[in-house]
């Protein structure tokens, strides 16, 4: 049995202040949740004092985005090991915001992954195709690639240990969901990508989340897919009632 996972990602929202009442409001609805892991991930200046408010909770905690270097001259990054002792437990890895505008790529997907094992944290590793390649019948293809690549060299045991978002880019932030059949489908299909690379035992173990305007109303269809086993959410994780209901849903 796979634990679901519900993770909240931020984004560019909320100051240090915002974020400590956000979670202190969530961690009050729903003090009584135990059977789903609950994470979220505020921006980094928001981390430390999202990191009290979460203390003492069973509300973990995640960065948006690392570097895979323990340190060095590089401004304006974050290192795994300053995300370790700030508190986080997570960190997402190649959000499709930071494969698009960042120039993220399966290189420096699977270079932070590592990163982020040997730093102690789990990560949430994003793949997922953008409309023209739906369009072009080329999601099998394409997510296929991005699973490859990001897990490439990793032990056995990291792979079976990571989370998996599967967010097609043409339904993040848009409104649209992919139908919850369809993203199943894609979701099995990465089980398989993993298991052709780890084996079946891992396949089985990995938890794979949906991520892609996933809201009160649609959870419960979506987790009630074999092989979706929890959500990245964006816009309704900035909200403790709503974030509340998906982890209550789950
Ligand atoms: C996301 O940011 O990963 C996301 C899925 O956003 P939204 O839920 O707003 O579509």
């Amino acid at each position: 049995m796979r634990k679901p996972i519900i993770a909240g990602n931020w984004k560019m929202y909320k100051t240090a202040g915002e974020g400590a009442l956000l979670v202190r409001e969530l961690a009050a609805l729903t003090k009584t949740v135990t059977d789903v892991d609950m994470v979220v991930c505020p921006p980094f200046t928001a981390l430390a004092a999202a990191a009290g408010a979460v203390a003492g909770t069973a509300i973990g905690l995640g960065a948006q985005n690392m570097h895979w270097e323990e340190k060095g001259a590089f401004t304006g990054e974050i290192a795994p090991g300053m995300l370790k002792d700030i508190g986080c437990t997570h960190v997402i890895i190649g959000h499709s915001e930071r494969r698009q505008y960042f120039a993220e790529t399966d290189k420096t997907v699977n270079q932070k992954t590592k990163a982020a094992f040997k730093a102690g944290l789990t990560p949430i590793v994003c793949v997922g195709e953008t409309l023209a390649e739906r369009e072009a019948n080329a999601t099998e293809k394409v997510v296929g690639i991005q699973v490859e690549g990001g897990l490439e060299g990793l032990t056995a045991e990291q792979a079976a240990n990571l989370v998996i978002a599967y967010e097609p880019v043409w339904a993040i932030g848009t409104g649209r969901t992919a139908s919850a059949g369809d993203a199943n489908a894609v979701c099995a299909f990465i089980r398989r990508t993993v298991g052709a690379m780890f084996g079946q035992t891992v396949a089985d173990s990995l938890r794979i989340q949906y991520g892609g305007s996933v809201k009160p109303d649609n959870i419960a269809e979506l987790m009630a897919q074999p092989d979706i086993d929890g959500a990245l959410v964006g816009g309704a994780s900035l909200e403790a009632d709503s974030f509340s209901k998906l982890v209550m849903f789950s």
